[in-house]
């Protein structure tokens, strides 16, 4: 259950694998002409599973969306090193879409990230979580992840499940203070196909279901308060549904938000992230942009 291909408003599919070569190449281009790149620009990297296998494993590996441990490792101790903010989806809601809530002082300078995992794979707490303890310990910072679950695959209790996560495993991230726990849907079901009875369940169903798992862990509620659409399949109709039950959505269509002039809190684009991407790439990418300031933050072009 991966979300390789996405649907726009007009129907539109893009190329299945679609590679990050064109984000790679407006990379590229502001390094060469070493411009000081001041738009308000998030990037938001977008994960499935995390991988014992090295990145050039053989192409016959089926686990194409799933990223490597060690890559993913020294992408986010370099992240660290370099001071980033690890948004959860409440903060890029409050901060930077409705800029409900000013920025503290101590995050003015630090460049804004967000790191989000999809479909609620068994590796993102088997091999991910002592991958974030680990730079806890080593750098004192917390690497805050969002995970976009579907409460319908979570492992139940002495299943033999060993691909997906269960409740036990998502409480034990949270209450360490690794997990932001936000819904990808019931089922993982492409919601441009369901009727609206359907439709409703599916986002009704997951929020009751992460709530009730997480209720005592999470008494403001903001574990699944946001949603990813499965397969970044939306249309009007489901668009406008899902903004009945949450504050925003994400797509999975290899674009970065600017969200100097962003308007819709149901569209927030994401970049895909493949194991045939290297840590080096994903570094490049995330230190093309500034860190916030005033300038930025208020008068982002269009
Ligand atoms: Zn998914």
């Amino acid at each position: 259950m991966t979300d390789s291909h996405e649907h726009n408003f007009a129907g539109s599919v893009k190329p299945k694998n679609f590679s990050l070569s064109l984000v790679l190449g407006f990379v590229v281009f502001f390094s060469i002409l070493n411009l000081q790149y001041t738009a308000p620009i998030i990037p938001i990297f977008g994960f499935h599973g995390i991988i014992e296998i090295k990145n050039n494993a053989p192409d016959s590996y089926s686990g194409e969306m799933h990223y490597s441990k060690y890559e993913i490792e020294k992408f986010l101790e370099k992240l660290i090193i370099n001071k980033y903010w690890f948004l959860t989806s409440q903060e890029l809601y409050d901060f930077f879409l409705t800029k409900s809530r000013k920025i503290p002082d101590a995050q003015y300078k630090k460049k804004p990230i967000m790191i989000s995992f999809d479909d609620g794979y068994k590796t993102v707490y088997t091999n991910l979580l002592p991958i974030l303890s680990k730079l806890e310990n080593k750098y004192g910072t917390k690497v805050k992840v969002v995970l976009f679950i579907n409460p319908g695959s979570l492992a139940t209790p002495g299943s033999s499940d060993t691909t997906h996560l269960g409740c036990k495993e998502l409480r034990e991230g949270l209450k360490k203070g690794f997990y932001d726990i936000q819904s990808h849907g019931l089922n993982h079901k492409d919601l441009t196909k369901l009727n609206r009875r359907d439709l409703v369940k599916e986002l009704v169903q997951a929020r009751t279901e992460l709530r009730i798992c997480t209720q005592d862990l999470d008494p403001d509620q903001q574990v699944a308060s946001h949603f990813a659409y499965p397969y970044g399949a939306y249309n009007q109709e489901v668009e406008s549904f899902v903004s009945k039950y949450y504050l925003s959505s994400y797509l999975y269509n290899n674009e970065i938000l600017n969200y100097g002039c962003f308007k819709d809190h149901y569209q927030i684009p994401r970049l895909m992230i493949n194991r045939h991407n290297t840590a080096k790439e994903l570094i490049d990418i995330a230190e093309t942009f500034y860190p916030i300031d005033n300038r930025n933050l208020h008068q982002g072009k269009c």
